[in-house]
């Protein structure tokens, strides 16, 4: 190499490096830490005023930012929810519409993740995935294979891989999380990291420690526990009631020869019988009536549930306090919500799929330190499309034309107030037959009133309610002639929107059904 290009060559390499440097010290956008749990019922959260269970953790961010009040899914069920989350659109354009394992999300669409990557983030999912696809468009990943085990979780690796590791499932996703961001990103980046859980997911297996909590304290009992499902048809027609749960998966009695029980080290197997076979012992079935089993497994339900819930909360706790620990708090939003809703004894039930209130919703908050203001609340309708288009938002990058939510950052700026936002919000459930058996059905929420069409089986029903006066939904009040004219513009909304979201199945079934 003669002397001027050696000098024009070393020159350019030195420009080069100093350009990159420049742009690692430029590059302050904001980290993104998205928890993401599954079946995660707002009732079980303190800052939603649950009247089970005090959830200090999640209420910290909460009140260290904002809590979105009426946030919805476009389908209540895990996969499909989770698909919307990444892609920022309806199941019947994304592809995954139910849970089955011939599902899939379509390939070639745009993620959010890709543009996150795209635009210098460095991406990441850790834990529950539970999606068929493996995860596209992430830097790093390690995942439960499918729903994951609660205890000595296997996970799947990028290298395809599968590694066992001893403990409690929501430990053990925290502490890989924060291994993570301790060692294994890249510094010169902002990140995204979505931190899945498998809690609290049934059949809620508690960590040993917290089976105690709870001792001498029982739960309320929902006032329509005991429901009759009298003009809701398509609600006495479904598999998913609290009294038929199974004995020994979901009930814990007479568990010693199930999988998970075996799977278990001595010492978690000893603490889990101890518990266990305490309570049992005091169960004589022979003399109680079928509401009294049916309180009873309503009791263990919610014992179950809520001490998964313990868990969880001190888990967002850890990653909360590393963040303060190693100075990133201030420059990392965290988001915390799942994939859905959940029954926790409303109408009877456990699960979630009916497009009623309780599974209809989805907890949402989220903290962004200096630019969403302590405690804000925000009543506005939120939709789980709208997730993807806001971590967009955070990063500066606009969202594809083909997502079909909104980022929800300008909501939580009360010096401008958004006058453009949603008033209703479109629903779409698919999976059936299925063993819980809830018949499909699609439907629109205003802020006062839902319209539900149950169709599936040959046939169509009809629902209405007014949220406002019925909140726990136990009146349908389609067809009396005082509704005709409300029915009759939120089957027009109804249809406005399923156009807007393109359904063009749903728009077919819509006609069939006066
Ligand atoms: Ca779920």
């Amino acid at each position: 190499m003669k002397p001027i290009k050696t000098i024009v060559f070393f020159g350019i390499a030195v420009l080069l490096v100093q350009c990159s440097l420049i742009a690692q010290s430029l590059d302050k956008r904001p980290n993104i830490i998205m928890i993401f749990s599954d079946d995660h019922a707002l009732q079980a959260i303190s800052a939603y005023g649950s009247p089970h269970i005090k959830t200090p953790n999640i209420d910290r961010i909460a009140s260290e930012g904002a809590i979105f009040k009426n946030t919805f899914v476009t389908n209540s069920i895990c996969a499909p929810s989770r698909a919307v989350l990444l892609t920022g659109k309806y199941n019947h354009i994304n592809g995954q519409y139910d849970n089955r394992n011939e599902t899939k999300i379509n390939t070639g669409q745009d993620m959010y993740p890709k543009h996150l990557q795209q635009h210098g983030y460095q991406t990441a999912w850790i834990g529950k995935w539970h999606i068929n696809n493996l995860p596209q468009y992430f830097d790093y990943w390690k995942i439960l294979p499918g729903q994951g085990l609660y205890y000595n979780p296997d996970f799947i690796q990028m290298d395809s891989s599968r590694v066992r590791i001893d403990g409690y499932t929501t430990d053990i996703i925290t502490e890989q999380a924060i291994d993570w961001l301790d060692k294994g990103r890249d510094k010169t980046k902002p990140f995204s990291l979505v931190i899945g859980h498998k809690a609290p997911h049934r059949e809620w297996q508690p960590d040993t420690k917290d089976l105690n909590a709870f001792d001498g304290k029982p739960f309320a009992v929902p006032d329509n526990f005991f429901d009759g499902y009298k003009g809701r048809n398509a609600a006495a027609h479904q598999d998913m009631e609290v009294k038929n749960l199974r004995w020994d998966w979901d009930s814990k009695v007479n568990t010693q020869d199930l999988p998970f029980v075996k799977r278990m080290t001595p010492e978690q197997r000893q603490a889990w019988n101890q518990y266990y076979d305490t309570e049992n012992a005091k169960l004589d079935t022979s003399r109680m009536t079928s509401k009294e089993i049916a309180l009873w497994k309503y009791q263990r339900y919610m014992h179950d549930y809520m001490a998964c819930i313990l868990s969880l909360d001190r888990n967002i706790g850890k990653v909360l306090d590393y963040l303060t620990k190693k100075g990133l708090d201030k420059n990392t939003i965290v988001m915390y919500s799942s994939d859905q809703g959940f029954y926790l004894g409303e109408h009877g039930w456990y699960d979630k799929r009916f497009m009623y209130e309780q599974s209809l919703r989805a907890p949402f908050v989220m903290k962004y330190p200096g630019v969403i203001s302590p405690k804000t609340v925000i009543e506005d309708m939120v939709v789980n499309i709208d997730f993807a288009p806001t971590l967009l938002d955070i990063a500066g990058i606009k969202a594809p034309a083909d997502m079909q939510g909104k980022s929800v950052l300008p909501l939580t700026q009360k010096t401008k107030p958004v006058k453009s936002w949603r008033k209703s919000m479109y629903y779409h459930y698919y999976e059936y037959p299925d063993p819980h058996r809830v018949l499909p059905h699609l439907g629109i929420r205003t802020e006062r009133y839902k319209l539900i069409l149950f169709y599936g089986d040959g046939s169509h029903s009809w629902e209405l309610f007014d949220i406002k006066n019925d909140p726990d939904e136990m009146h349908n009040i389609y067809g009396q002639p005082s509704n005709r004219k409300l029915t009759s513009q939120l089957k027009k909304e109804l249809n406005q929107l399923m156009i807007q979201y393109k359904d063009k199945e749903g728009l077919k079934i819509l006609a069939k059904a006066p």
